[in-house]
């Protein structure tokens, strides 16, 4: 049987917070808005349980932005002054905070979400934070004037929130590295470093997820650019294959991808996405399964976790919630596929 798990966000319930956007406001503030956050948490363990899936997200409820939400809780940030800044190489303007002095924890970021994830569910939990090298395209550098430099000041205090993630009963830390595929010459130089200094000293499953963006139309608009064959991956595997981090989440389904890329991820374990993020056609289980018997080519069986390209955020929830349910039955009926072999 294959694990199945969401690569990260899911939509937000209309009485949380604006619906179909991927900066959405809170409808509701204080102690009324911390409750309304695990309300949200605790129908998305039951939604993706009741779909089968074996490992279990969070699926962002508690984070406006999944850049924004670990910075919210860092010193040496001002949040009073965004500045517009293009993001991933100018494709979409931002308004993002500034870092204005040397970096520092304010306490624990995710504590509360993922007790509760932890405490709300007997089955693998997976928690995910922003990698470095994205975090460092997701803010203005007002203090350290040094890409690399900035980035690992952010991965020791991305580790110190993992290993306390990892205390609180999270079975896999997933860093979200989307700009590894807009720096890739960064992303393999030092992207990955980075990445695995965020992840020094975990014996939790580490992942990362590497994507080609939500279904928003700056994205749409992007890929159309990328040509025929998308071979960013290739520049960044080879060093990931090398890498301490265990899993590593891919976009397929739909994408411009080869597969046979995936075969540089040799000894890793390859979460691939067999759910398009930015259609709201609903995958049939079939066709989740062919996207699984592609891989397979590439991957071993006991490597492959069938998963979605990206978040789900910007989508509609009764989509989502169908797409979560076509991600389980497909995964089982490759599974049942390969038995009657
Ligand atoms: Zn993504």
């Amino acid at each position: 049987m294959f694990d199945t798990a969401i690569a990260g966000s899911l939509p937000k319930p209309a009485w949380l917070a604006e619906t179909e956007k991927l900066w959405p406001q809170w409808k509701a503030q204080g102690a009324e808005l911390a409750q309304a956050k695990l309300d949200a948490t605790l129908l998305w363990i039951k939604a993706q349980e009741d779909a089968g899936l074996s490992v279990i997200g969070d699926g962002e409820q508690s984070r406006q932005h999944f850049v924004h939400g670990f910075l919210e809780q860092i010193e040496g940030i001002d949040f009073e002054h965004k500045v517009e800044m293009g993001i991933r190489n100018d494709r979409y303007k931002a308004m993002v905070p500034q870092v204005v002095a040397p970096l520092k924890l304010k306490g624990r970021v995710h504590a509360a979400e993922a007790r509760f994830l932890r405490a709300h569910t007997t089955r693998r939990i997976k928690f995910t934070l922003p990698g470095p090298l994205t975090i460092v395209d997701t803010v203005a550098d007002r203090y350290y004037g040094d890409r690399r430099q900035l980035a690992f000041a952010f991965a020791e205090l991305l580790n110190q929130e993992a290993l306390a993630l990892q205390a609180d009963g999270v079975d896999v830390i997933q860093f979200d590295e989307p700009a590894f595929n807009v720096y890739m010459a960064d992303a393999a130089e030092w992207g990955v470093q980075a990445l695995e200094r965020a992840a020094q000293g975990l014996s939790c499953k580490t992942a990362v997820h590497i994507c080609y963006g939500y279904g928003i139309k700056a994205n749409t608009d992007w890929k159309r650019t990328l040509g025929q064959e998308w071979r960013q991956y290739e520049q960044v595997f080879p060093a990931l294959a090398r890498s301490s981090i265990d899993q590593v989440s891919l976009e397929c389904l739909h994408s411009h991808v080869p597969p046979e890329l995936m075969a540089l991820l040799k000894g890793k374990d390859v979460m691939v996405g067999v759910i398009d993020v930015a259609s709201e056609e609903v995958e049939t289980p079939e066709e989740v399964a062919d996207t699984i018997a592609r891989a397979l080519q590439f991957v071993p069986r006991e490597h492959l976790i069938a998963c979605t390209n990206c978040g789900l955020a910007p989508m509609s929830r009764a989509v989502a919630e169908a797409k979560l349910a076509a991600l389980a039955q497909g995964a089982a009926l490759a599974s049942q596929r390969l038995a009657g072999h």
